[in-house]
């Protein structure tokens, strides 16, 4: 009896996780604006509403936006001139750019749809115009490569597999299978950090900025981690080090 039974559970186990392969595998596209392959389950509508929607939560988390309006219009004002001179123009995005109060956390990041912010701690560090465009030219780097509705796609394949496994398997092989997931969804994210530099640059480039800002950017944001950072291969971020080196590439191969 125990045998057959282990069997069934098998069997669905990996039923589970055969559907959801399917399922992920099934919805490729290729993004017109970056040429990459991807796995993403949202339309652009429902990115932007995801955006929109999440927008004033993520600016409460960071103490509500910055009250001083002219560093939020000279934050819209580079956003604008990188959007309007840049491929992201062409996008169904609606970006919007918010300088957040938050005086601590040196940050940025995007929402799906074009919703991007910048921490006060941040912006305050930038020792000019162009590093600011390097910052939200990355950001905007996120929303044009899609990046969170890929991480959102791929967290329901992780989720899949893992109810599959356990289902299946005994619990010692459901924690194997989680530590290989988690593995995945780092790597995932170390490829996003260096498409959005990539893309960050060429942006850059097309509004009249110079890229090499960017490279600032990242010592700001190495001195800011300190020396006893996390090592990179522990860290969703790649480490700035890395970076600088694919930015350079990067600027080599836009700049004409
Ligand atoms: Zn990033």
């Amino acid at each position: 009896m125990r045998r057959g039974n282990s069997k069934i559970k098998l069997l669905i186990g990996a039923g589970i996780i055969l559907f959801t392969l399917f399922q992920y595998y099934s919805k490729s596209e290729v993004n017109e604006f970056t040429g990459k392959k991807q796995h993403i389950s949202l339309t652009v509508q429902e990115e932007v509403a995801i955006g929109l929607q999440s927008a004033p939560k993520m600016a409460q988390q960071h103490g509500g936006l910055y009250p001083d309006q002219n560093y939020q219009k000279f934050v819209d004002k580079v956003g604008r001139k990188l959007v309007n001179n840049s491929v992201a123009r062409q996008t169904n995005y609606n970006y919007d750019f918010h300088l957040l109060k938050d005086p601590q956390t040196i940050n940025a990041f995007a929402l799906p749809g074009g919703q991007i912010f910048i921490t006060y701690a941040l912006f305050s560090k930038l020792e000019n115009e162009d590093q600011l465009a390097g910052v939200l030219g990355h950001e905007i780097g996120h929303v044009v490569g899609r990046h969170s509705a890929e991480r959102m796609a791929k967290q329901g394949l992780t989720q899949g597999i893992l109810s599959g496994v356990a289902v299946g398997f005994d619990p010692s092989t459901a924690q194997g299978a989680a530590a290989i997931a988690n593995v995945i969804n780092m790597s995932y994210g170390r490829d996003d950090e260096l498409e959005s530099d990539d893309l960050g640059v060429k942006f850059m480039i097309d509004a009249g900025y110079n890229p090499n800002a960017l490279i600032g950017v990242m010592k700001i944001l190495k001195a800011a981690a300190g020396p006893n950072r996390t090592p990179e291969r522990m860290s969703t971020h790649p480490d700035p080090e890395n970076r600088i080196e694919k930015i350079k590439e990067a600027i080599k191969k836009y700049q004409k």
